[in-house]
């Protein structure tokens, strides 16, 4: 069993436990630290530190232990990943993963390469943002520099008459460092996956199509219903993204359309993204597979979308009670619906339990059978 090589995962989340199961499918042992998450998503790894990320004893054992690193959560210390850098190679570098950290350096990085985003002014106080108020048109969004995800640390500032003023909504805020981005109206999100080798081979997946509810990803739709045009644009774009951050591993992009189908980056995932669990089931090669791929130093592997897909979050919101999910059977009565939970042991509202994953013939089934799913779990009623 020790002689399997063992992939250090930093970050206690879904997205390590899929990444887990995964490397524990190729051959690999799996440590993981959490920085004291213990919502159980990581049970699945053969080792897991629950230490703090600041824990001496838990730096020197998952250094000493991983023959490489990777990181499930772009919030990791960047000080902890140059760290962990001088004993064992981790991928993504910590370059990459601290622009994706920070809106304004994400930003900042996109435009220096031409990468088209939505109109925004970095704030520091009032005047700044009386500022940007006054230069940016129409509704505006306050997102918060670091820390954000899944809509936390964002504010919709509507541009109308009886609006606060830059004072107050400063002060509503939080007094702290933000970005003001023009509210796109937008026709569609996207997503592209993107993958990096480590001998510079870069490869996409099928743009997926996604719609948010309460600023959280509800549904991705497989392939997404845009124009060939679209579709190339966006995977030429997050391939041009992963060169330039001269990236290994497995990227989400996000992308903004608005009605005249212009196109724009809307943030980078330094690390697989929810938008691409649908690929565990209906791509030849996974998305956390990939990951694995690339930072042990192997071929990457095909993307190609076997059959149309549609992946539906679980959010705790449809749990009985904090510890009692609902009954599974209709979704496992649908063929082709894929349950995937994520051991965590307290659901909350908001918070992802799980997914599933609809594929089928057409695309117009995969549809249907997720409404249906809707219904009956009542996700998307005011009361979930
Ligand atoms: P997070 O880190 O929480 O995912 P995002 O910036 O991706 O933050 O925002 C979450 C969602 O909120 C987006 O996917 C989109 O639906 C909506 N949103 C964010 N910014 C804008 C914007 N400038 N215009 C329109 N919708 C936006
Ligand atoms: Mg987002």
């Amino acid at each position: 069993m020790d002689h399997e090589p063992c992939i250090g995962v930093l970050g206690g989340g879904q997205l390590g436990r899929m990444l887990a199961f995964e490397a524990r499918r190729m051959g690999f042992r799996v440590l993981k630290w959490t920085g004291g998450d213990a919502s159980g998503a990581a049970r699945l790894a053969d080792h897991t530190l629950l230490d703090e990320f600041d824990s001496e004893s838990a730096f020197v054992e998952f250094t000493n232990t991983a023959k490489v690193a990777t990181v499930e959560f772009e919030n990791i210390p960047s000080a902890l990943i140059n760290r962990i850098a001088t004993k064992i190679p981790i991928m993504p570098a910590t370059a990459a993963v601290s622009i994706c950290q920070d809106r304004e350096k994400e930003k900042n990085f996109l435009h220096s390469h031409h990468i088209p985003t939505t109109q925004f002014e970095i704030v520091k106080d009032a005047e700044s943002l009386q500022h940007a108020l006054e230069t940016i048109s129409g509704d505006v969004i306050l997102k918060t520099l670091r820390d954000g995800y899944d809509g936390k640390g964002q504010l919709l500032v509507k541009d109308d008459d009886n609006r606060l003023s830059a004072t107050e909504i400063w002060e509503e805020f939080g007094n702290t460092d933000a970005i003001v981005e023009k509210r796109i109206n937008l026709k569609i999100e996207l997503s592209v996956i993107c993958a990096r080798g480590q001998d510079g081979e870069t490869i996409t997946y099928d743009p997926a199509e996604n719609e948010h509810r309460n600023h959280i990803l509800d549904v991705s739709i497989v392939p997404a219903r845009i124009s060939p045009e679209l579709s190339q644009q966006s995977q030429e774009l997050a391939k041009k993204i992963t060169q330039s951050l001269d990236y290994v591993g497995v990227l989400g992009v996000e992308f903004f359309v608005d009605h005249d189908d212009n196109l724009m980056v809307n943030e980078i995932a330094p690390r697989p993204h929810n938008s691409g669990h649908h690929t565990i089931d209906a791509c030849a090669v996974s998305q956390f597979e990939q990951q694995i791929r690339a930072i042990s130093g192997l071929p990457l592997g095909d993307t190609r979308l076997v059959q149309p897909a549609v992946m539906l979050n679980l959010l705790g919101d449809i749990w009985d009670a904090p510890t009692i999910p609902p009954d599974w059977a209709p979704i496992h009565r649908i063929p082709g619906a894929k349950l995937h939970l994520y051991g965590k042991s307290h659901a909350k509202p908001g918070r992802k339990m799980g997914h599933v994953t609809f594929t089928a013939p057409t695309l117009d089934e995969a549809l249907a059978h997720m409404e249906s799913i809707k219904k009956t779990y009542q996700i998307g009623n005011d009361n979930h």
